[in-house]
């Protein structure tokens, strides 16, 4: 785990000491800004866990520093407890209002400073959570849509940037509509379960598994040749076959259906889930349980 870090923004070099004093033992490391400017920079570089700002300092106060640090999306989650001479009520609540967490009244109560970037740091701690949870399918465990337009972003990038290519897969389950309605939704529901962990278990570290939606899976591999995204693709189709799902009648099997495209030289990044999708459009046309591969020419075949 990284050290934990606090940023201190005080034009005040007195309170630099107080701070390093009073919070030893609270948090790992202490970084100094004497000048609101300096104060930004270093938390947009450095990503404290937790920041300390004056609000009484020349040039530039503490609720400028705050709306600054508000609207920079590297600095917008971190905690801001505001240091202050002046309780005034009013004054309170402008910092908080502007996104500060809490704030502190100078001349300081050991105590009580304590309890605050502790519970500062606590509110950081949850954020980040809610952070990784926000990008997980809470039913199959795998990534959610937006992480995986995420991932495509990035893949897309490392084309732009390194060239080569990446392979996107689009999965649908087999008459998924068949199962609810045989077994009904909670059976379902176990099939999207057992699909998700078997492509998280057979997918490399380095690919992204996603639940796009209902029973339909996609799959970004990213510096991948089209030969290797079939072989991960097949390899897959053939593990789902052996999924066995208990139901009160027995068990049952079921199968998927896969599109596959390629991005990187002459195939835009932007189309590629598309395409994918076309592809397992033409998979179910062709009758199910396959992979195909998408080609210039149109899928025309009836899906299902
Ligand atoms: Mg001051």
């Amino acid at each position: 785990m990284s050290p934990l870090t606090a940023l201190l923004i005080d034009d005040d070099p007195v309170v630099h000491d107080l701070i390093n004093y009073h919070l030893e033992g609270v948090v790992d490391r202490i970084l100094h800004a004497e000048h609101p400017a300096s104060g930004i920079a270093l938390a947009t570089h450095d990503m404290p866990d937790v920041i300390l700002l004056d609000i009484e300092m020349p040039y530039m106060d503490g609720f400028q520093v705050c709306r600054e640090l508000k609207q920079l999306s590297l600095t917008r989650d971190i905690p801001v407890v505001f240091l202050t001479s002046d309780n005034a009520t009013h004054h309170v609540a402008r910092g908080l209002d502007l996104g500060g967490v809490d704030y502190v009244t100078k001349p300081f109560v050991a105590i009580e400073l304590q309890a605050r970037v502790r519970a500062a740091l606590r509110t950081r701690r949850l954020i980040e959570l809610l952070r990784v949870h926000a990008h997980i399918d809470a039913l199959t465990g795998l990534k959610n849509r937006g992480a995986l337009e995420d991932g495509l972003a990035r893949a897309a990038a490392g084309v732009a940037r390194k060239g080569g290519g990446f392979a996107a897969v689009m999965l649908d389950v087999d008459h998924f509509k068949r199962v609810n309605d045989t077994y009904g939704h909670g059976i379902g529901d176990e099939v999207l379960r057992r699909l998700g962990a078997t492509i998280g278990v057979l997918c490399r570290p380095t690919d992204l598994a996603a639940r796009y939606g209902g029973e339909e899976f996609a799959l970004v591999l990213p510096e991948t040749t089209q030969a290797t995204a079939i072989t991960v693709c097949e390899r897959l189709l053939e593990a789902i076959r052996q999924i066995r799902v208990s139901a009160p009648g027995g068990e049952f099997g079921f199968t998927v259906s896969a599109g596959l495209a390629m991005a990187g030289g002459d195939c835009p990044a932007d189309d590629v889930l598309q395409r994918a999708d076309e592809a397992l459009y033409h998979a179910k046309g062709l009758g199910r349980d396959r992979l195909v591969i998408w080609a210039m020419a149109p899928a025309d075949e009836p899906g299902a």
